[in-house]
């Protein structure tokens, strides 16, 4: 038991502490486990005498200064044997592993043979000596392969062995053991390897590492022995649920072994269990669990050890937990009481809402990886190869799951995109078209696939060690982790239950910055909704043209040789936008849409194979070589630096007047039975205030024409799309002539490093890995560079415009970094893709309460 005094000089020493409840012991000098073995010893829990070493000293070690280990030795009964285990400040972090037993030697093993019986005795020195020679000595594991069998026989092979190797015998007496673990842990710790896989977990360069010495319970020898865990909920979904083994006759963690034979812990059909064979210790280690799930506030997994029927307790660990269960446990502590609801919000990663808004390839699944790509949008799914958007539709309409394979995608792979259950392309990167329609649609997307051959048009994917995945064979991609892999693993799936919406509801209640989404289509808008964003934040207009029945006629529209021919072509084209936005204000209820106008060069929805420009001039009855020659004649060197946004709103303006039409309509209609609407017109691309002006007096004379035509009035905010460096610069100007700025990071990105954000996922994983970007800027916001420019953006817009509105709306809303950075520059909302608004709530929601605690 723990012991309250025993060895002042242990006891007071800050660097060797016995573990009582008032020594200074914290996590930030000893480490998690010793001070969660100093919290378990204040509950008065049974357990075992136990020596914590501070960071300090262990580092000691690490340079060749021991503790007083006697001093240490001194805190334990002569004959007991000890074990040492890690205890760095976040068990995540790592560290060596466990040694037990330390202190077996011939004359414990003599005493033992008479207590436990020679087979157990042998066996714990066996496995003693097997640890010692591998993590202390590091000795190859290979050297006890030759020895058979178990018991004394195997046991002398392997002292002898030890001897042959090390050309010492085995260290006999229990500091000599002590001083050697203690010394090869220190040591780990520091070395590279130890260091590189820690430091990606999150560690800090200078993280320690404390060490726990404790006195050995034994799960081994007469009477009712074993060892075990347990836990009150289930890992996966985190409901309660008490689970965990138990296995008679082990120590450590040997109960949780796959091949062990080891009792279930509550009554089970399939066997024995802890709970009707000791039904005592089972009820108290339930009392146990419970308290520390009280007092420590965590739901924690208990390590207990029965020596001849008597309980230990010698740890606990946070329960290993699933996205989804992470979210249940920090709900359930908070809805109990036992945490505020701040604390429960702090304590689920924003990100691994992820996991819960898509169906995921279930952890324990086999995988068997074919390629990998950037992950563009999160999720999992299963489906048979297709290699066109025509193949994805037809197999949608045979109820068959697919998975569409193109090297890029197009507006006019669109409805193919919608028919498939994921898409996997060759080229792009974050922001690319199928990454931004995939996270749009919910739809697990994987880009910029570079370790695979993509041969379309034998409809097949050659993997990098050979092998050929032809159409039609089923394949799943992983959307959240970049790979796609042969077969159908276990899926797991999306998880928004009652725990999910309690936590959102509590991260509306504290956040201070508005979340919006970026939703194109009426389903987008639904997803949104549902997802509580407050308004969408960015429709891209152009979206609502790949319709089927929509295509064509535009294409005729770009056909058009006069204006008044486009103009007719366009007046097809209104009812049907008019019906979109109708739709949209609809759904949204009264929350804010912002419309941006046509953005995209006209080209991209024209074909550009043969089959397509004959079918095209079939449609428009036109002769191919007209066709072929006028899209030739549209072709643009950069076409993202070419005819687009707002340009085509200057020098081709029907278009834009056709939509402001199609909006005003809209509001006037969908405010006839609700709340006044009030449409938020957005335009694209500004790079010089002229342009503005030029499109606001187009706009504003055809709110006046509709309003005098429809008998009706209303009000409309015009805003601009922060996207050119230019226009963050000129911010100034362009916000006397609008009432919103919305930065779109996706072009200023683009523009601000002069890199093609469809072409630089070809080599961005190169520029990553030399550490030339500290991360896809794409993905990532830059704050140093694209984000000077949004605070001088937002700077001179607001000081030209008190009171403007400011927001971001390129795919870099949803992050929890860029999240932070638009709260400190005061802007007051962010926008992103619908799947990724619950995540920005609950980021928003703990800078808000960070900054309560600052
Ligand atoms: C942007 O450029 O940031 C943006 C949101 O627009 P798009 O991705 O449609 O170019
Ligand atoms: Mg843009």
């Amino acid at each position: 038991m723990l012991r309250r005094e025993r060895n002042a000089a242990v006891q007071n020493n800050p660097n060797t502490t016995l573990v009582t409840p008032i020594a200074p012991i914290t996590t930030a000098t000893h480490g998690g486990r010793a001070k969660c073995l100093q919290r378990l010893a204040r509950l008065e829990l049974p357990v075992p005498t136990t020596v914590a070493l501070s960071f300090d000293s262990v580092h000691k070690i690490a340079s060749g200064h021991l503790p007083d280990i006697e001093a240490i030795l001194k805190q334990f009964p002569q004959d007991a044997l000890l074990c040492v285990r890690p205890s760095s400040e976040d068990p995540d972090w790592g560290g060596p592993s466990a040694i037990l037993n330390i202190g077996m030697n011939e004359a414990r093993y003599e005493v033992l043979c008479g207590t436990l019986g020679t087979d157990s005795a042998a066996a714990l020195f066996t496995r003693f000596v097997q640890s010692y020679a591998i993590h202390v000595d590091r000795l190859d594991p290979d050297m006890f392969d030759d020895i058979a069998g178990e018991g004394p026989a195997a046991l002398a092979d392997e002292l002898n062995a030890y001897e042959a190797e090390t050309e010492t015998p085995f260290p006999a007496t229990r500091a000599e053991q002590l001083a050697g673990v203690l010394k090869s842990m220190a040591r780990a710790w520091e070395g590279t390897s130890a260091r590189l896989l820690r430091q990606a977990k999150g560690a800090p360069l200078d993280a320690g590492l404390g060490l726990v010495i404790q006195q050995m319970a034994f799960g081994v020898g007469q009477g009712e022995c074993g060892s075990g865990v347990l836990q009150l909920v289930s890992s996966k979904t985190g409901m309660p649920q008490i689970t965990g083994r138990y296995l008679r006759q082990s120590q450590g963690r040997d109960a949780l072994r796959a091949d062990a034979a080891s009792l279930f812990i509550t009554r089970d059909p399939r066997g024995p269990s802890l709970e009707e064979t000791l039904p005592d210790c089972f009820a108290q280690l339930v009392s146990h669990a419970q308290l520390m799930r009280a007092k420590l506030r965590e739901e924690m997994q208990v390590e207990f050890t029965i020596e001849n029927g008597e309980l230990r307790i010698l740890d606990g660990v946070r329960v290993a937990r699933s996205s989804r269960a992470a979210v249940r446990i920090a709900v359930q502590l908070a809805r109990d009481g036992i945490i505020a609801r701040e604390e429960a919000l702090c304590r689920v990663e924003p990100n691994t809402l992820n996991e819960l808004l898509h169906r995921q390839i279930d952890r324990h699944a086999k995988r068997d990886l074919l390629g990998t790509g950037i992950a563009a949008s999160p999720g999992a799914a299963t489906g048979k190869l297709v290699f066109t958007a025509n193949e994805a539709q037809a197999s949608a309409a045979r109820d068959e799951d697919c998975i569409l394979v193109r090297r890029e995608t197009s507006p006019e792979d669109i409805r193919g995109m919608h028919a498939a259950r994921a898409i996997i392309t060759e080229r792009g990167g974050i922001t690319s078209h199928a990454a931004v329609i995939g996270r749009g649609i919910g739809l697990p997307c994987v880009v910029g696939v570079s370790d695979m051959r993509f041969q379309t048009r034998r409809g097949q994917l050659v993997t990098s060690d050979g092998r050929v995945i032809t159409a039609g064979e089923v394949v799943t991609v992983d959307g959240t982790n970049g790979t796609i892999l042969l077969g159908a693993p276990e899926m797991l799936e999306a998880a928004l239950d009652d725990a999910f919406q309690d936590l959102m509801d509590w991260a509306d209640e504290v956040r201070d910055i508005g979340i919006r989404a970026n939703a194109d289509t009426p389903a987008d808008a639904q997803t949104a909704r549902n997802f509580a964003a407050q308004g969408i934040g960015l429709c891209r207009t152009e979206h609502m043209f790949f319709d089927a029945g929509r295509f064509t006629v535009m294409r005729e529209m770009i056909f058009a040789e006069s204006s008044d021919d486009r103009r007719a072509v366009l007046e097809r084209l209104l009812p049907m936008q008019r019906a979109d936005f109708i739709q949209l204000f609809n759904i949204m209820q009264g929350q804010p849409v912002c419309i941006r106008l046509f953005d995209p060069p006209l080209h991209e929805f024209l074909p550009n194979d043969r089959n397509g420009q004959r079918e095209l001039a079939e449609a428009l009855d036109l002769p191919l070589s007209d066709v072929t020659r006028r899209i030739e004649a549209m072709m643009e060197y950069n076409p993202m630096l070419g005819l687009r946004g707002v340009r085509l709103g200057v020098t081709v303006p029907e278009i834009y007047d056709m939509q402001a039409r199609a909006i005003f309509e809209a509001t006037i209609e969908a405010s006839r039975d609700g709340d006044p609407v009030v449409p938020e017109i957005m335009i694209p691309l500004v790079s010089a205030k002229r342009e503005v002006e030029l499109v606001r007096t187009r706009i504003d004379a055809i709110a006046a024409a509709v309003s005098t035509e429809k008998g009706a009035t209303f009000t409309y905010n015009l805003g601009v799309m922060v996207e050119t460096p230019r226009a963050a610069l000129r911010a100034g100007d362009i916000a006397q002539h609008c009432s919103f700025l919305s930065f779109g990071t996706n072009d200023l990105t683009q523009m601000t490093y002069g890199l093609s954000r469809d072409d630089a996922g070809r080599f961005m994983s190169d520029y990553v890995r030399q550490e030339v970007f500290v991360e896809d800027p794409f993905h990532s916001l830059d704050i140093d560079g694209v984000g000077e420019l949004l605070k001088l953006g937002a700077e001179r817009g607001r000081s030209a415009r008190p009171g403007i509105t400011l927001s971001l709306c390129g795919e870099h809303g949803g992050n929890p970094e860029s999240i932070a950075f638009c709260r400190s520059a005061g802007f007051d909302y962010v926008s992103c893709s619908p799947f990724r608004v619950p995540v920005a709530r609950l980021a928003a929601a703990q800078l808000a309460i960070a900054s309560q605690i600052e």
